[in-house]
C-alpha cells in the first residue's frame, strides 16, 4: 500500500490534535514538530514526539526526512528530563517508534513514544 504524504489528513486523529480539534496536553511545539502527552500512559512520563505534517510511519520516510527525524531524536532526550524521567544511567527512558499493523502501530501519523519513570510500568 503507498499512502501519499499530505500536509495534513482531516481523518487523522493526531493531525486533529496538531490543529487542536482534540484537546491534549502539550508538551512542546515548534513550526515543524508537536508533542503531547499519550491519553492512556504505560509509564510515570509518556509523550509521543510527533511531525505536524502527516506522515503515516517510518515506511514513507527517506532521506528529504532526515533533518525532521533528526529533530525528532534530539528533542525527545531533552524533553524526557524535562517531563520527569531520571537521569541516564539509573533513571533514563524507552523510545519506541511502531510501524505498520505486524510492528504494532495503531494511529497512522508518524509518532515516537518516549517513556520514563520509576517502574514498575503498565506495560513494557
Ligand atoms: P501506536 O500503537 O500507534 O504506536 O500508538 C498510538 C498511541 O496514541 C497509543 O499509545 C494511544 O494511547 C495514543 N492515542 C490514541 N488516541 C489518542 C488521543 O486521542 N489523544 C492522545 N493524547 N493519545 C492518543
Ligand atoms: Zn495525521
Amino acid at each position: 500500500m503507498t499512502e501519499k504524504i499530505v500536509q495534513s489528513d482531516p481523518d487523522c486523529i493526531f493531525c486533529k490534535i496538531v490543529a487542536g480539534l482534540i484537546p491534549s496536553k502539550v508538551v512542546y511545539q515548534d513550526e515543524e514538530l508537536f508533542v503531547f502527552n499519550d491519553i492512556h500512559p504505560w509509564a510515570p512520563v509518556h509523550f509521543l514526539v510527533i511531525p505536524k505534517m502527516h506522515i503515516p510511519s517510518m515506511a514513507q520516510i527517506g532521506p528529504e526526512h532526515a533533518g525532521l527525524l533528526g529533530r525528532m531524536m534530539t528533542l525527545a532526550p531533552q524533553l524526557a528530563v524535562q517531563e520527569g524521567c531520571n537521569p541516564y544511567p539509573d533513571g533514563g527512558f524507552r523510545m519506541l517508534c511502531n510501524t505498520g499493523a505486524q510492528g504494532g502501530q495503531e494511529v497512522h501519523h508518524l509518532h515516537i513514544h518516549v517513556m520514563g519513570g520509576p517502574r514498575p510500568w503498565l506495560k513494557g
